[in-house]
């Protein structure tokens, strides 16, 4: 009998990807199936971006890296933080991964240990809580209230501090929910840490480059106070529409990069060579592909909401950032996971379900707009029909 150490007993997954499975399995079967699942861009890799990483390969570079990145791309990286934040960032505390995942992952492992206490937001990332379980730490969760603009409450989050906390994760623009916390409560969150020196912060800024109706992005890197206790994961995914790509980044302070580095050597080695060239393109390259971009969710996000808030017992706020909308499903009397499944097997519409994200998930839906209006449209129409026949399950 082979024996899997317990810990394993404890990871979990993110059901976006059974879902996108399940939609792929029942459109093989000849279903018509719209998908509102997965959360990636519908965007194909700008063309500028793909010449560089088929240059790259032409050009020879086939082989390992500088498990840290190579030094034009960790300088792009830091280029591209001054320029949309204006912060100071040395290349040197620049570390390139194969993906936003791979810095939580590093993070967690980190801090995360029996006896240990990690924040995170819930409704949330579902590899947060997944990893934080799987090193042996307390997963704490730190609600997400719709009733807040699913921004974070600082002060919620500092009264769940106590002194086993180690790590602190935030997210703005948030997967599920699309909130961005405003600058004020991110003020009052690093003024109230001021009192808990020992706690790091991971803050995951991969949706940093979408948010809408002029509401800025506020990375946490331009706390000088706490940027020696921050790791800040961003990537190329979702800004580049290169989620296949396998391409991430993070800054780290200085203590802790050299444990990113070994875990890199003792993991991946180094990102492939070709994504990284193509990752430079991306951040170095012209900006509108961007722009370009996000003006399209936001016309979306419209759709979207609009639609939704016209569907039977369904209200949806609108969402500031990223390309989630995550409707308030509570009064069609179905439980959301539920409801995901019958959308996906009976009106061929895949959503996921609230509570894939956390126990404050249940009673809303997330729906993905990176897909094109047609198919918002559809989907919509679906879900009003389906709706409008069925009585809850
Ligand atoms: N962080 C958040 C909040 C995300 O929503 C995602 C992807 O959905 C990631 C990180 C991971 O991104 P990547 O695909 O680059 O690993």
């Amino acid at each position: 009998m082979l024996r899997v150490v317990p810990s394993f007993d404890r990871i979990g997954e993110e059901n976006a990807f059974a879902v996108l499975a399940r939609a792929g399995a029942l459109a093989a079967q000849g279903r018509d199936i719209v998908n509102l699942g997965i959360g990636q861009p519908d965007f194909a890799t700008p063309a500028h971006i793909v010449e560089a990483g088929i240059k790259a390969l032409r050009d020879g570079h086939h082989g390992y890296t500088p498990a840290i990145g190579i030094p034009p791309l960790r300088e792009a990286v830091a280029r591209d933080l001054h320029r949309r934040h204006g912060v100071e960032v040395s290349p040197d505390a620049v570390m390139i991964v194969p993906g936003g995942k791979v810095t939580m992952f590093m993070a967690i492992l980190m801090f995360g240990e029996p006896g240990a206490e990690i924040l995170y937001p819930d409704p949330g990332f579902p590899i947060y809580r997944s990893m934080i379980a799987f090193t042996g730490a307390t997963p704490v969760p730190v609600p997400i209230r719709e009733a807040n603009g699913f921004a974070f409450s600082a002060e919620e989050t500092l009264s769940l501090i106590t002194e086993r906390t180690r790590l602190l994760i935030v997210n703005s623009p948030a997967n599920p929910t699309g909130g961005v916390t405003p600058k004020a409560e991110i003020d009052a969150l690093v003024q109230g840490l001021a009192a808990h020196p020992g706690i790091a912060v991971l803050s995951d800024e991969i949706y940093g480059s979408m948010t809408y109706d002029g509401e800025a992005h506020v990375s946490l890197l331009t706390y000088p106070e706490i940027r020696d206790r921050l790791i800040a994961l961003d990537g190329a995914s979702k800004t580049y529409a290169m989620t296949g790509w396998r391409l991430g980044w993070s800054v780290w302070p200085k203590p802790l990069y050299d444990a990113a580095r070994k875990l890199a050597v003792n993991s991946f080695s180094c990102v492939n060579a070709s994504t990284q060239w193509a990752g430079v393109a991306a951040l170095d390259g012209p900006q509108d592909c961007v722009a370009t971009m996000v003006a399209a969710f936001d016309q979306r996000r419209t759709l979207v909401v609009d639609g939704l808030n016209g569907l039977p017992n369904i209200s949806c706020i609108t969402p500031k950032g990223a390309f989630y909308a995550f409707p308030n499903i509570a009064r069609t009397g179905w439980k959301a996971k539920a409801l995901a499944t019958a959308l996906l097997d009976e009106a061929g519409v895949a959503v996921i379900g609230g509570p894939d994200f956390g126990v404050h998930g249940e009673g809303y839906l997330r729906l993905s707009y990176a897909n094109s209006a047609e198919n918002i449209a559809r989907a919509l129409e679906r879900m009003n029909r389906f709706l409008s026949d069925h009585a809850p399950g």
